[in-house]
Order: C-alpha cells, then sequence, then structure tokens
C-alpha cells in the first residue's frame, strides 16, 4: 500500500547533522515566545507572564501506527496533532514543539521527508515552532517522540481534577468514527495479505478513514472560550473513549456522572458503519480510541454561553459520587457506565 516508486536515497549519505540540517530548515521559527530553536544545545523560550504547559508522547512503529496503512505524511501531522490536542485540553496554547526520531536503515531520506513534511503541515497549521529534538538509529522501527509547550493562565487552565457536582458535561464533535477507521484499514490490511492482488475497498468510507488517519486537534473549540469568556470547570482530550476520559475526571474530581447517550454525538458515516460490523455506535464512541475531541464540564450559569456554539453537545450531568457513573440509554434503561467494554444490553 505504500508507493514503492519514490527515488531512495540512504540516509548514511547526509550524516546525523546533514539531516537534522536538511530535515529542519523548512521549520521557520514564528512565535514570539521561541527564542532559540535548532541549532544549539537546547531550545530557549521565554513564557514571561505566562505558565508553561509541558506534555510528551511516544509513538512506536507496531505499537501505535502500522506503515502498512499509514502514509508517512500522515503520520508525521497526526504526531504532531495529537500532541497539541493534550495543551488544548489544558485550555492553553501550544507554541513550541520538539521531536525526537528514531530510525533503522529501511528507512530512506525521501521517507523521513515525507514525516517531516507532515509535521511541518501540523505546525504551520496550529502556528507552532520546531525548536529541536534528537535524531537517533533504532534496530528495527520507528519511533518517534514529541514534546509539545505551550502558554497558560493560571485563571484559564483547565485540569482534569475541578469538575462540581452540577456542571454539565459537554462533547466536541463527534466520537467513535477513529476507532472504526482503524477497523476498516485493519480489515483491508489482513485481506491485503491474504491475497495481495485484491484492491482496498474503502469506498465512501473517506470521513471515517480520515478521522483515524488525519486527526485534528480542536485548536478552534480553545479559541471559542477565548472568544465567549467560558472557562470549562474541567478539561480532558478524549484519546481512549468517553467513557474512560469521563471516569478521569470523576475519579479525580470526587464526583460521579449522568450521561445521556442521545446527547452522545455520533457522525451519520459512523453510525452506519458501525451497525454494518454489527457494532453499537455508542459503544464505539464511549470505548473507542483516538477521537481527540474535547470532553469538559461547565458551571451551568455558563450555559448561554456555549449553548449556540457550533460543534459542542451537552451530553449529561455532574452528580456526586456516591451516585455514580450511569448511562442513561436511549432506550430509557439506566446502567453503570464501565471505562473499558461497556457492553449495550
Ligand atoms: P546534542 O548532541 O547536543 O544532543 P544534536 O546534534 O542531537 O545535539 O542536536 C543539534 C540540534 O538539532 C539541537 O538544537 C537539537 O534540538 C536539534 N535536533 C536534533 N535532532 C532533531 C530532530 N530530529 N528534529 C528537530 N531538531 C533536531
Ligand atoms: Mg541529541
Amino acid at each position: 500500500m505504500q508507493d514503492q516508486q519514490v527515488p531512495r536515497t540512504d540516509i548514511g549519505t547526509l550524516g546525523e547533522f546533514g539531516l537534522i540540517d536538511h530535515l529542519t530548515r523548512q521549520f521557520p521559527l514564528e512565535n514570539a515566545s521561541s527564542l532559540k530553536g535548532v541549532g544549539d544545545d537546547a531550545a530557549v523560550i521565554d513564557n514571561t507572564g505566562y505558565l508553561t504547559v509541558v506534555s510528551t508522547d511516544m509513538l512506536v512503529e507496531g505499537i501505535h501506527f502500522d506503515l502498512m496503512y499509514t502514509p508517512l505524511k500522515h503520520l508525521g501531522y497526526k504526531s504532531i496533532t495529537v500532541n497539541l490536542s493534550d495543551i488544548y485540553a489544558m485550555n492553553a496554547q501550544p507554541k513550541q514543539v520538539t521531536v525526537s526520531i528514531a530510525l533503522s536503515n529501511r528507512f530512506s531520506l525521501e521517507a523521513v521527508e515525507e514525516i517531516y513534511e507532515g509535521m511541518r503541515l501540523a505546525c504551520k497549521h496550529y502556528g507552532v515552532d520546531l525548536v529541536g529534538g534528537d535524531t537517533s538509529s533504532s534496530n528495527k522501527g520507528l519511533i518517534l517522540s514529541i514534546t509539545a509547550i505551550g502558554q497558560g493562565t493560571a485563571d484559564k487552565l483547565a485540569y482534569r481534577n475541578t469538575a462540581k457536582v452540577g456542571d454539565l458535561i459537554c462533547v466536541t464533535g463527534d466520537l467513535g468514527a477513529a476507532y472504526l477507521g482503524l477497523q476498516i484499514l485493519e480489515r483491508e490490511k489482513q485481506i491485503f495479505l491474504d491475497s495481495p492482488g485484491v484492491q482496498p475497498d474503502l469506498e465512501a468510507q473517506n470521513y471515517i478513514i480520515g478521522r483515524q488517519l488525519k486527526p485534528e486537534a480542536r485548536k478552534d473549540v480553545i479559541e471559542m472560550f477565548e472568544k465567549n469568556q467560558l472557562v470549562p470547570t474541567a478539561m480532558i482530550d478524549i484519546s481512549d473513549g468517553l467513557a474512560s476520559e469521563l471516569f478521569h475526571i470523576c475519579t479525580q474530581s470526587g464526583v460521579g456522572a449522568y450521561l445521556e447517550e442521545s446527547g452522545i454525538p455520533i457522525h451519520p458515516d459512523t453510525e452506519m458503519q458501525a451497525i454494518k460490523f454489527g457494532l453499537d455506535p455508542a459503544t464505539c464512541a464511549l470505548n473507542g480510541g483516538e477521537d481527540y475531541e474535547l470532553l469538559f464540564t461547565i458551571n451551568p450559569k455558563d450555559v448561554d454561553k456555549i449553548r449556540f456554539l457550533p460543534d459542542i453537545y451537552i451530553a449529561g450531568e455532574i452528580v456526586e459520587a456516591k451516585d455514580g457513573l450511569k448511562l442513561h440509554t436511549k432506550g430509557g434503561n439506566i446502567h453503570p457506565l464501565k471505562a473499558q467494554g461497556w457492553q449495550h444490553l
């Protein structure tokens, strides 16, 4: 499924420093806070007046991504966006990233260029500077480790442990698509492995597969908060499924939650594909991963600030811890919510 036609230049021809220079040349510094980027022993960042928000993630080939169906440019793009998503989930603005990469000799210069091209597009889209990293060889797979650095203010940062009883539970975008996208790609990979001549059947699955391969971080939502002077009482990004993230907020905040199944946003394509796979769409939204949407809570007095905002859905209410985490199904039943493997009865 990878294009075999591109020319192949051995990475060794550039040497380590030549490679770093070659890869980072296309990343001009845009942010005033980026005082020193690539090229010295360390980057220098000036966050005067702001709190510094830092998050790091490692992506390991074969664990977090499969190069049989992940185009390298998409991988580069996604590696940046999933990190920025964590900074936005603090209600902060990412400003810099560092990128560390371990490569086996299986990867050509052109392959690494593709990864960095995806990273460059993401950095440009989100207004983030690449200010450093590290380059190493690996025996086998590809490993990417990204650190994102951002700016926040004490009165606006949104933590996981500050949801209050009576707060409204809100979700952005739609959930479950990325999980189903992965199921489709895995299915097509198996078919390809079993009979390499067969063309993948990805027709009409653009939306779902796009959500898996090219997720976006919700910069726009953080900007809407700013514009409407809304500060969520708690927030987390949805990387492991709504149920699991809600558990994090509830456990850390010492509260419970009452979630309305009818309030969980699900795209019509997701709904249709779930049914085709014999899965319950709500289960995909609750327990699927990699949506990179935001789950947040607001004080009910702020409800008018979000009521008419696009792409934000009210999906429930924070209740007392003793009431636990419950799901009110479309069928009218109330089930305890489980962090993983919740079954629709
Ligand atoms: P050191 O030996 O001090 O770790 P390096 O030679 O690894 O220095 O790095 C030199 C400069 O290049 C540093 O600014 C570092 O942050 C940057 N750098 C190294 N690898 C990468 C990479 N893969 N992507 C972006 N910047 C990198
Ligand atoms: Mg180094």
